[in-house]
Order: C-alpha cells, then structure tokens, then sequence
C-alpha cells in the first residue's frame, strides 16, 4: 500500500542526477523531461542547501526537452535528439550526460540509440536512466557515477598513494563542498591524492584515471555498494565504509587510523597527524569551557549527518541524546548496521532510533522524546519554536543560513559546529 509523506527531504532520482553530474566539473546534463522537473530539481536542492545557487548550468538553464502532451503521444525523440544537437552548439563542456525523468521513462523513448549516434560522430555524450520514479536523489548519485565508471573506466597501473571518495551526496549533505575539503585536507597529511571528484574543479579527466586508485573510501554505511563492486571486480580495487561523517578528534584519528590500515600507511606518521590535529581542535575547543553548558538533544538529517553529530556531540562533548531521526531512507538491509552504530556509547544512553521522512510523524517523535536543543533542518524549527526550546539547521533542506564552503567534517569541522551551536 502507498503511503503519503509529509514534506520528505531529499529530491527525486533525476534530481539526485543532476546534482551529482552538474557538480562533476565540465559535465553538462542534459535532461529529457517534462518542462517543470529541471526547474523543480534545481531550486529544490541547491538553494534548499543553503542557498548554494545553481551553478553555471542549473536552475532556468538547465537544457531541457521540456517534453508537453505531443511528446507524450507522438515520442520525444527528434526533441531530443535537437536539443542535444543545440546544447553541444551553445554550450561549453568537457561532457554531455543526458539524464531521462520520468516522462521519458514512461513513454520508452529510446534515448540510448540517440546518443550513440551522437558518439559514433565523435562527441563526448552519455546517457543513464534517472526517472524520477526510481528512487530518491541518492540512487540518482550512485547511477551517475556507476554510468560513468562502466563507460570510462579501463584498469590501468596501481598507484598506491591514490584514493577515491564517495558516499557525499551533493545538497543533501548540506556542507558538502567543505566537508570534502577537510576529507581532502587530512588524507593529503597521510600523503594520499584524494580524487572526489566534486571539488577542486577535479572534473572528468579525474574520473578517468580513478582506476588507479589503490583503495576506495566510501563515507555512508548504506550507499554506493554496486558502483564499490564495480572497481572491486573489475580493477581489483577494495573498499573501505566509513559509516557516517568524521566529525570532532575521536571520529576524524578513527577515520586516519582505518584508512592508513587499509593502505598500510607508517603507524608514525599517523599518529603524528592525529596528535597535531587533535592539539590544534583542543586548543578551541577548551576555549568555550567557560560557558559550556549540557543539554539533551534531538537530532533529524541524513545518516551521515546524524551519525557523525550524534557521535561528536556524546564522545568529545559531553552532551546526551534523546532521539535520532534518520530521514534519508536508507535501505532495510542496512538499517540494523546504522542502529549500531548509533548504539554503543561509553557515557551516554543509546538515542531512540527513528527512520523516518515525514514530517508529522518527525513533530510527534521529537514531542515525545523532550528535548532542550533541537539539531535538524529548517522544517524542524517550527517544532523548537512551540516547545521554545533552541534549534540548529544542519541538514537537508536548510532556507535560514547561507552555505558555502561550511562544513562540520574533521577536527576543524567540529570546532565550526560549536560555535554554530552557540551563535543558534
Ligand atoms: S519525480 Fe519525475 S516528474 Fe517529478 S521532478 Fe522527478 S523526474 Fe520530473
């Protein structure tokens, strides 16, 4: 039986898509699709991200085939095939990814011959199926970047000092961009080359050398498993799950130490970092002593974002849980893995575990669980102002702060956190 959901925070699988590819430096989507999905996807997560804007080609101009009642009746292919032609005319990329909404994928237009036709004329076009109905923004991330490592991928000579990142969903980790910054930042200490392709302008050319890479670093306990595989099987490349964000001392030197594990990297030099890294958060972190104060929490965001706070805030902050709403439906066979994890604390209870996306049923969990600091999105604040109680905005969809380059991940990360609490 369906269900209906009140306000869920994540976009649809087309949406995801063209997060995902727009945001691979170069890669320009181009989305076959009825005239309101484009418009939809971008201003439902970008500008609900904290405003992040919608790049050089989001938003009003996305190239769309904007498919009406004639496509539906007749096909949408001569649309789209013209479109592709006058995207590849107008517009400047490195690649084109034609991404499929839910019109197309209805009606069975067949988007692959077209585009193979377009790169048996030499032109740098892909195309993955992203209706809408498939899933939520992150099957539309992990189907782009399965399209392209089936497509580009070729085994070519281990590097051992290479890593990947994935599991860090654009938007729906709000502070995406920083927080693979602070990713990049520590693994560069170990001395690794981080490939995550979202940032640093790393763009195609990176993904295509990806499979030099001597380990893959999968940030989520539930994402990315089937494009983890394919570097697995096809170019014997492992992988490791960090599950949840490293945020604060005790996330990020466990972080160090399993990724320097797993590459068999100098024990000394880890230590090192962690202990330079570790000195440098205290040296802040003790400086709020003075006016810290203990409250019991509420936490509601994506499993990354809710695993990682929750952790920080018990393990290097003292602070005790109530509840922890997981609003990302991550799948079943994950669930119990993620529960775990939000399990075993030396100094505090265990917070009730709630995977849920709608709203109501998050008002009535929250209610129950008696917080004195709510740490959620911006749908959430509504909930703190009747209990009168403080809220912070840190996950998916956040329309009260500006976000940029943010981000809560790390030893520095943490250290941005407590004074968001403070200024909240
Ligand atoms: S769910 Fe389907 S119709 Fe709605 S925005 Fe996504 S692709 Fe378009």
């Amino acid at each position: 039986m369906s269900i209906i959901t009140e306000n869920p925070r994540y976009s649809c699988a087309l949406g995801g898509a063209v997060a995902t590819a727009k945001n691979i430096y170069g890669t320009i989507p181009i989305i076959h699709a009825g005239p309101g999905c484009g418009n939809q996807i971008s201003m439902g997560q970008g500008s609900l991200a904290g405003f992040q804007g919608v790049g050089y080609i989001g938003g009003n101009a996305l190239p769309s085939s904007n498919m009406y009642e004639q496509e539906v009746i007749f096909g949408g292919e001569d649309k789209l095939n013209e479109l592709i032609g006058s995207t590849l005319e107008v517009v400047k990329g490195d690649l084109y990814f034609v991404l499929t909404g839910c019109t197309a994928g209805i009606i069975g237009d067949d988007c692959e011959s077209i585009v193979n036709e377009y790169i048996s004329k030499g032109y740098p076009v892909i195309h993955a199926a992203t209706e809408g109905f498939k899933g939520s923004s992150y099957y539309g991330y992990e189907i782009v970047f399965e399209t392209l490592a089936n497509k580009f991928l070729k085994p070519l000579p281990k590097n051992n000092k290479t890593v990947n990142i994935f599991g860090i969903v654009p938007y729906q980790d709000v502070n995406w961009q920083g927080n693979l910054e602070e990713i990049t930042r520590l693994l560069n200490r170990l001395g690794l080359k981080v490939n995550s392709f979202l940032i640093n302008k790393q763009g195609i050319e990176a993904f295509k050398t990806s499979s030099e890479a001597a380990l893959n670093i999968i940030i989520s306990p539930w994402i990315a498993e089937s494009l983890a595989n394919i570097y697995k099987d096809k170019f014997d490349i492992p992988f490791i799950r960090y599950p949840g964000l490293p945020i604060g001392p005790t996330a990020s030197s466990e972080f160090l130490k399993q990724a320097a594990s797993a590459l068999n990297i100098d024990n000394d030099l880890v230590q090192k970092v962690i202990e330079e890294e570790t000195d440098y958060a205290y040296t802040y972190i003790e400086k709020m002593s003075d006016i810290y104060k203990q409250f019991r929490f509420a936490i509601i965001g994506d499993t990354n974002t809710v695993i990682g706070l929750t952790n920080f805030l018990i393990n290097d902050y003292g602070q005790i849980p109530t509840v922890a709403i997981i609003t990302d439906e991550p799948k079943e066979e994950y669930r119990d893995d993620i529960i775990k994890e939000l399990s075993s604390f030396e100094f505090a209870y265990p917070p009730k575990v709630v995977f849920s996306d709608d709203r109501y049923i998050i008002s009535t969990e929250i209610e129950k669980a008696e917080p004195s600091f709510i740490f959620g999105s911006s749908l959430d604040k509504e909930i703190a102002q009747t209990l009168g109680i403080p809220h912070l905005s840190v996950s998916f969809p956040i329309t009260d702060r500006l976000i940029l380059n943010h981000a809560f991940a790390g030893f520095r990360g943490s250290i941005t956190f407590i004074e968001d609490i403070f200024r909240g």
